[in-house]
Protein backbone atom coordinates (compact mmCIF):
# COMPACT_ATOMS: atom_id res chain seq x y z
CA UNK A 1 0.00 0.00 0.00
CA UNK A 2 1.26 3.59 -1.16
CA UNK A 3 0.75 5.77 1.46
CA UNK A 4 0.14 9.50 0.21
CA UNK A 5 0.40 12.66 2.79
CA UNK A 6 -1.79 15.40 2.02
CA UNK A 7 -2.31 19.06 3.62
CA UNK A 8 -6.46 19.14 4.79
CA UNK A 9 -8.02 21.07 2.19
CA UNK A 10 -11.20 20.23 0.90
CA UNK A 11 -9.85 17.85 -1.63
CA UNK A 12 -8.07 16.01 0.81
CA UNK A 13 -11.12 15.68 3.35
CA UNK A 14 -13.43 13.99 0.96
CA UNK A 15 -10.57 11.41 0.25
CA UNK A 16 -10.19 10.89 3.70
CA UNK A 17 -14.29 10.44 4.53
CA UNK A 18 -14.41 8.01 1.55
CA UNK A 19 -11.76 5.59 2.94
CA UNK A 20 -12.68 6.04 6.33
CA UNK A 21 -16.52 5.02 4.80
CA UNK A 22 -15.18 2.06 3.59
CA UNK A 23 -13.53 1.03 6.86
CA UNK A 24 -10.25 2.10 6.43
CA UNK A 25 -7.94 4.29 8.86
CA UNK A 26 -5.90 6.79 8.07
CA UNK A 27 -3.62 9.71 10.29
CA UNK A 28 -4.97 12.65 11.24
CA UNK A 29 -3.96 15.46 13.06
CA UNK A 30 -5.48 16.61 16.68
CA UNK A 31 -3.64 19.72 19.08
CA UNK A 32 -2.28 16.37 20.72
CA UNK A 33 -0.63 14.26 18.66
CA UNK A 34 -1.57 12.65 15.16
CA UNK A 35 -4.26 9.84 15.41
CA UNK A 36 -5.24 6.71 13.38
CA UNK A 37 -8.47 6.85 13.08
CA UNK A 38 -11.25 4.61 11.43
CA UNK A 39 -14.90 4.92 12.16
CA UNK A 40 -15.99 4.22 15.89
CA UNK A 41 -19.30 2.28 14.32
CA UNK A 42 -17.27 -0.48 12.29
CA UNK A 43 -15.54 -3.46 14.27
CA UNK A 44 -13.65 -4.10 10.72
CA UNK A 45 -12.76 0.01 11.52
CA UNK A 46 -11.40 -1.15 15.00
CA UNK A 47 -9.51 -4.04 14.09
CA UNK A 48 -7.48 -2.86 11.49
CA UNK A 49 -6.65 0.31 14.22
CA UNK A 50 -5.35 -2.51 16.96
CA UNK A 51 -3.87 -4.66 13.80
CA UNK A 52 -1.86 -1.80 12.26
CA UNK A 53 -0.22 -0.44 15.93
CA UNK A 54 0.08 -3.86 17.32
CA UNK A 55 -1.69 -2.11 20.31
CA UNK A 56 -2.60 -4.60 23.19
CA UNK A 57 -6.47 -6.21 23.22
CA UNK A 58 -7.11 -4.87 26.18
CA UNK A 59 -6.45 -0.69 25.57
CA UNK A 60 -9.35 0.85 24.57
CA UNK A 61 -9.80 4.03 22.12
CA UNK A 62 -11.16 7.55 22.33
CA UNK A 63 -14.19 8.16 20.31
CA UNK A 64 -13.48 12.11 18.98
CA UNK A 65 -16.24 13.77 17.50
CA UNK A 66 -17.15 17.39 16.60
CA UNK A 67 -17.74 19.92 18.24
CA UNK A 68 -21.44 20.39 17.52
CA UNK A 69 -21.88 16.35 18.17
CA UNK A 70 -24.76 15.73 20.63
CA UNK A 71 -22.66 13.39 23.60
CA UNK A 72 -26.01 11.74 24.41
CA UNK A 73 -26.36 9.97 21.60
CA UNK A 74 -22.68 7.91 22.52
CA UNK A 75 -22.80 7.87 26.28
CA UNK A 76 -25.15 8.43 29.52
CA UNK A 77 -24.18 11.89 31.05
CA UNK A 78 -24.87 11.41 34.71
CA UNK A 79 -23.21 13.57 36.89
CA UNK A 80 -24.29 17.48 36.84
CA UNK A 81 -20.91 19.08 37.26
CA UNK A 82 -19.88 17.69 33.53
CA UNK A 83 -21.71 20.57 31.86
CA UNK A 84 -19.25 22.83 33.51
CA UNK A 85 -16.06 20.90 31.94
CA UNK A 86 -18.07 20.91 28.71
CA UNK A 87 -18.37 24.39 28.65
CA UNK A 88 -14.78 24.94 30.04
CA UNK A 89 -12.58 22.22 28.00
CA UNK A 90 -14.47 21.56 24.97
CA UNK A 91 -13.31 21.58 22.18
CA UNK A 92 -9.90 21.10 23.74
CA UNK A 93 -7.31 18.07 25.13
CA UNK A 94 -9.70 16.86 27.53
CA UNK A 95 -11.25 13.26 27.32
CA UNK A 96 -14.13 12.36 29.37
CA UNK A 97 -14.46 9.02 29.93
CA UNK A 98 -18.41 7.61 30.42
CA UNK A 99 -21.19 5.27 30.54
CA UNK A 100 -21.19 3.75 26.87
CA UNK A 101 -24.37 3.52 25.13
CA UNK A 102 -23.17 0.91 23.20
CA UNK A 103 -23.09 2.75 19.69
CA UNK A 104 -19.16 2.56 19.46
CA UNK A 105 -18.23 -0.58 18.94
CA UNK A 106 -17.38 -3.44 21.62
CA UNK A 107 -14.08 -4.06 20.21
CA UNK A 108 -13.03 0.11 20.37
CA UNK A 109 -14.10 -0.33 24.26
CA UNK A 110 -12.32 -3.85 25.04
CA UNK A 111 -15.59 -5.29 26.38
CA UNK A 112 -15.66 -2.13 29.29
CA UNK A 113 -18.75 -0.53 30.15
CA UNK A 114 -17.45 2.95 29.44
CA UNK A 115 -16.70 5.12 26.56
CA UNK A 116 -13.68 8.05 26.73
CA UNK A 117 -14.59 10.85 23.79
CA UNK A 118 -13.44 13.81 23.04
CA UNK A 119 -13.46 17.06 21.21
CA UNK A 120 -10.31 18.00 19.46
CA UNK A 121 -9.64 21.71 18.88
CA UNK A 122 -7.71 21.10 15.83
CA UNK A 123 -9.28 22.76 12.91
CA UNK A 124 -7.99 20.40 10.12
CA UNK A 125 -9.38 17.86 12.58
CA UNK A 126 -12.45 19.80 13.38
CA UNK A 127 -13.34 19.77 9.06
CA UNK A 128 -13.05 16.35 9.15
CA UNK A 129 -15.07 15.09 12.03
CA UNK A 130 -17.69 17.91 10.51
CA UNK A 131 -17.81 15.94 6.87
CA UNK A 132 -17.91 12.89 8.19
CA UNK A 133 -20.44 13.64 10.83
CA UNK A 134 -19.50 9.78 12.84
CA UNK A 135 -17.75 9.58 15.64
CA UNK A 136 -13.52 8.43 14.87
CA UNK A 137 -12.01 6.20 17.18
CA UNK A 138 -8.24 7.07 17.22
CA UNK A 139 -5.04 5.77 19.64
CA UNK A 140 -1.79 7.69 18.55
CA UNK A 141 -0.77 7.14 15.45
CA UNK A 142 2.18 5.29 16.13
CA UNK A 143 3.81 1.70 16.63
CA UNK A 144 2.42 0.77 20.09
CA UNK A 145 4.71 1.60 22.48
CA UNK A 146 7.38 3.89 20.49
CA UNK A 147 7.14 8.02 21.11
CA UNK A 148 3.67 8.93 19.63
CA UNK A 149 3.75 11.53 16.02
CA UNK A 150 3.61 15.00 16.66
CA UNK A 151 3.96 15.83 12.60
CA UNK A 152 2.65 14.15 9.91
CA UNK A 153 6.42 12.91 8.60
CA UNK A 154 6.55 11.54 12.24
CA UNK A 155 3.53 9.04 11.03
CA UNK A 156 4.87 8.15 7.79
CA UNK A 157 7.98 6.90 9.67
CA UNK A 158 5.97 4.65 11.79
CA UNK A 159 3.41 3.37 9.60
CA UNK A 160 4.39 4.27 6.09
CA UNK A 161 2.42 1.18 3.98
CA UNK A 162 0.37 0.18 6.40
CA UNK A 163 -2.14 3.06 5.70
CA UNK A 164 -3.22 5.24 2.51
CA UNK A 165 -3.45 8.66 3.66
CA UNK A 166 -1.89 11.03 6.45
CA UNK A 167 -3.50 14.28 6.48
CA UNK A 168 -0.88 16.84 7.17
CA UNK A 169 -2.49 19.57 9.94
CA UNK A 170 1.23 20.66 10.45
CA UNK A 171 2.75 20.03 13.86
CA UNK A 172 0.58 19.36 16.94
CA UNK A 173 0.69 22.07 19.15
CA UNK A 174 -0.29 20.95 22.80
CA UNK A 175 2.56 17.73 22.07
CA UNK A 176 1.15 15.41 24.59
CA UNK A 177 -2.13 13.15 24.94
CA UNK A 178 -4.96 14.22 25.89
CA UNK A 179 -6.12 14.71 30.06
CA UNK A 180 -8.19 11.31 30.64
CA UNK A 181 -10.51 12.07 33.59
CA UNK A 182 -13.49 9.54 34.76
CA UNK A 183 -16.57 11.75 35.09
CA UNK A 184 -18.77 8.47 36.47
CA UNK A 185 -18.62 9.44 39.54
CA UNK A 186 -19.26 12.36 42.50
CA UNK A 187 -15.79 13.35 42.02
CA UNK A 188 -14.16 13.34 38.53
CA UNK A 189 -10.74 11.44 38.83
CA UNK A 190 -7.61 12.06 35.94
CA UNK A 191 -6.91 8.26 34.93
CA UNK A 192 -4.01 9.81 32.65
CA UNK A 193 -2.57 13.78 32.92
CA UNK A 194 -2.26 16.23 30.39
CA UNK A 195 -2.56 19.34 29.19
CA UNK A 196 -5.90 19.88 31.38
CA UNK A 197 -4.74 20.45 34.79
CA UNK A 198 -6.05 18.93 38.31
CA UNK A 199 -5.76 22.75 39.10
CA UNK A 200 -7.83 23.76 36.43
CA UNK A 201 -10.33 20.90 36.77
CA UNK A 202 -10.57 22.28 40.36
CA UNK A 203 -11.06 25.55 39.46
CA UNK A 204 -14.21 24.38 37.56
CA UNK A 205 -15.74 22.08 39.60
CA UNK A 206 -14.46 22.04 43.05
CA UNK A 207 -12.49 19.01 43.74
CA UNK A 208 -10.79 16.16 41.69
CA UNK A 209 -9.12 13.23 42.14
CA UNK A 210 -6.11 11.33 40.73
CA UNK A 211 -6.16 7.60 40.10
CA UNK A 212 -3.71 5.47 42.00
CA UNK A 213 -3.92 2.99 39.39
CA UNK A 214 -4.36 -0.09 42.20
CA UNK A 215 -6.35 -3.31 41.09
CA UNK A 216 -8.82 -1.62 43.63
CA UNK A 217 -9.67 1.40 41.14
CA UNK A 218 -13.40 0.73 39.70
CA UNK A 219 -12.14 2.24 36.20
CA UNK A 220 -9.19 2.06 35.47
CA UNK A 221 -7.30 3.38 32.27
CA UNK A 222 -5.30 0.24 30.77
CA UNK A 223 -2.87 1.93 28.97
CA UNK A 224 -1.48 3.85 31.60
CA UNK A 225 0.27 0.58 32.66
CA UNK A 226 1.85 0.44 29.67
CA UNK A 227 5.60 0.91 28.83
CA UNK A 228 5.21 3.83 26.29
CA UNK A 229 6.57 6.68 23.83
CA UNK A 230 9.80 5.06 24.31
CA UNK A 231 12.51 6.73 21.31
CA UNK A 232 14.56 3.57 19.28
CA UNK A 233 17.40 4.81 20.91
CA UNK A 234 18.95 4.35 24.42
CA UNK A 235 18.17 6.54 27.26
CA UNK A 236 19.17 7.71 30.68
CA UNK A 237 17.19 9.37 33.11
CA UNK A 238 18.66 11.77 36.09
CA UNK A 239 17.06 14.22 38.62
CA UNK A 240 17.67 18.24 38.58
CA UNK A 241 20.27 17.24 41.74
CA UNK A 242 22.37 14.91 39.38
CA UNK A 243 24.12 17.05 36.66
CA UNK A 244 27.48 15.66 37.51
CA UNK A 245 26.39 12.44 37.02
CA UNK A 246 24.59 13.67 33.35
CA UNK A 247 28.38 14.65 32.61
CA UNK A 248 30.08 11.48 33.33
CA UNK A 249 27.73 9.70 31.65
CA UNK A 250 27.93 12.07 29.01
CA UNK A 251 32.14 11.83 28.92
CA UNK A 252 32.12 7.65 29.65
CA UNK A 253 29.43 7.13 26.05
CA UNK A 254 31.82 9.72 24.29
CA UNK A 255 34.73 7.85 25.48
CA UNK A 256 33.03 4.64 23.93
CA UNK A 257 33.27 6.39 20.51
CA UNK A 258 29.26 6.95 21.15
CA UNK A 259 26.59 9.75 20.45
CA UNK A 260 25.52 11.39 23.59
CA UNK A 261 22.72 14.14 23.41
CA UNK A 262 21.38 16.08 26.71
CA UNK A 263 17.56 16.70 26.95
CA UNK A 264 16.96 19.41 28.83
CA UNK A 265 14.92 22.60 29.82
CA UNK A 266 16.75 25.42 28.54
CA UNK A 267 17.61 27.17 31.77
CA UNK A 268 20.12 24.29 32.37
CA UNK A 269 21.49 25.19 28.67
CA UNK A 270 24.53 26.73 30.46
CA UNK A 271 25.66 23.87 32.55
CA UNK A 272 26.16 21.87 29.22
CA UNK A 273 27.41 24.41 27.38
CA UNK A 274 29.61 22.75 24.36
CA UNK A 275 27.73 19.64 24.94
CA UNK A 276 25.64 17.90 22.16
CA UNK A 277 21.72 18.97 23.28
CA UNK A 278 18.06 18.57 22.77
CA UNK A 279 16.61 21.73 24.22
CA UNK A 280 13.09 21.42 25.29
CA UNK A 281 11.86 24.84 25.98
CA UNK A 282 10.95 27.11 29.28
CA UNK A 283 7.87 26.91 30.04
CA UNK A 284 5.71 23.86 31.00
CA UNK A 285 3.65 24.43 27.78
CA UNK A 286 6.75 24.56 25.37
CA UNK A 287 7.88 21.49 27.18
CA UNK A 288 4.79 19.85 26.81
CA UNK A 289 4.94 20.75 23.18
CA UNK A 290 8.57 19.78 22.59
CA UNK A 291 8.89 16.85 24.25
CA UNK A 292 8.02 13.93 21.57
CA UNK A 293 9.17 15.67 19.00
CA UNK A 294 12.82 16.36 20.47
CA UNK A 295 12.65 12.47 21.86
CA UNK A 296 12.00 11.58 17.57
CA UNK A 297 14.45 14.19 16.81
CA UNK A 298 16.94 12.34 19.32
CA UNK A 299 16.41 8.88 17.83
CA UNK A 300 17.49 9.60 14.59
CA UNK A 301 21.25 11.44 15.60
CA UNK A 302 21.89 10.49 18.89
CA UNK A 303 22.87 6.82 20.51
CA UNK A 304 21.85 7.89 23.80
CA UNK A 305 19.97 10.47 25.29
CA UNK A 306 20.77 11.60 28.60
CA UNK A 307 17.47 13.27 30.31
CA UNK A 308 17.15 15.29 32.54
CA UNK A 309 13.88 15.39 34.39
CA UNK A 310 12.05 18.75 35.98
CA UNK A 311 11.69 17.74 39.45
CA UNK A 312 8.15 19.02 39.42
CA UNK A 313 4.88 17.60 39.12
CA UNK A 314 2.04 20.51 39.58
CA UNK A 315 0.29 21.86 36.87
CA UNK A 316 0.85 20.05 33.79
CA UNK A 317 4.41 19.13 34.77
CA UNK A 318 2.52 15.88 36.32
CA UNK A 319 2.10 15.03 32.28
CA UNK A 320 5.18 15.98 31.53
CA UNK A 321 6.96 14.39 34.02
CA UNK A 322 4.60 10.91 33.72
CA UNK A 323 5.96 10.85 29.98
CA UNK A 324 9.40 11.48 30.46
CA UNK A 325 9.82 8.65 33.08
CA UNK A 326 8.23 6.01 30.78
CA UNK A 327 10.40 7.22 27.50
CA UNK A 328 13.34 8.07 29.47
CA UNK A 329 13.06 6.22 32.54
P1 LIG B 1 -4.00 6.69 23.32
O1 LIG B 1 -5.18 6.80 22.42
O2 LIG B 1 -2.98 5.73 22.84
O3 LIG B 1 -3.45 8.02 23.67
O4 LIG B 1 -4.55 6.07 24.70
C1 LIG B 1 -5.84 6.35 25.18
C2 LIG B 1 -5.85 6.34 26.68
O5 LIG B 1 -7.19 6.48 27.14
C3 LIG B 1 -5.30 5.05 27.27
O6 LIG B 1 -4.57 5.34 28.45
C4 LIG B 1 -6.57 4.28 27.57
O7 LIG B 1 -6.39 3.32 28.59
C5 LIG B 1 -7.51 5.40 28.00
N1 LIG B 1 -8.92 5.03 27.80
C6 LIG B 1 -9.57 4.92 26.62
N2 LIG B 1 -10.83 4.52 26.82
C7 LIG B 1 -11.00 4.38 28.15
C8 LIG B 1 -12.09 3.99 28.99
N3 LIG B 1 -13.26 3.64 28.49
N4 LIG B 1 -11.88 3.96 30.33
C9 LIG B 1 -10.70 4.31 30.85
N5 LIG B 1 -9.62 4.69 30.12
C10 LIG B 1 -9.77 4.73 28.78
MG1 LIG C 1 -0.60 6.19 22.46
Amino acid sequence: MITQIKKVDGKSIKLAVNILRADGVIGMPTETVYGLAGVGTSSNAVKKIFEIKGRPSDNPLIAHVHKRYDLNKLVFIEQPYVKKLIKKFMPGPLTLVFKSKGVVVNEAVCGGETLAVRMPSHKGCQKLLKAINLPLVAPSANISKHTSPVTATHVYNDLNGKLELILDGGKCLGGIESTVLDVTDVVPRILRAGLVTKEMIEKVVGSCEIAQHKETDKVKSPGVKYRHYKPKCDTALFSKTQLDKVLELYEQKQKEGLKPFIMCSNDLADKFSGKNLLLLGTTGKEIASNLYDKLLEGEKIADIIIAVSFDREDGVYLGITNRLRKSCG
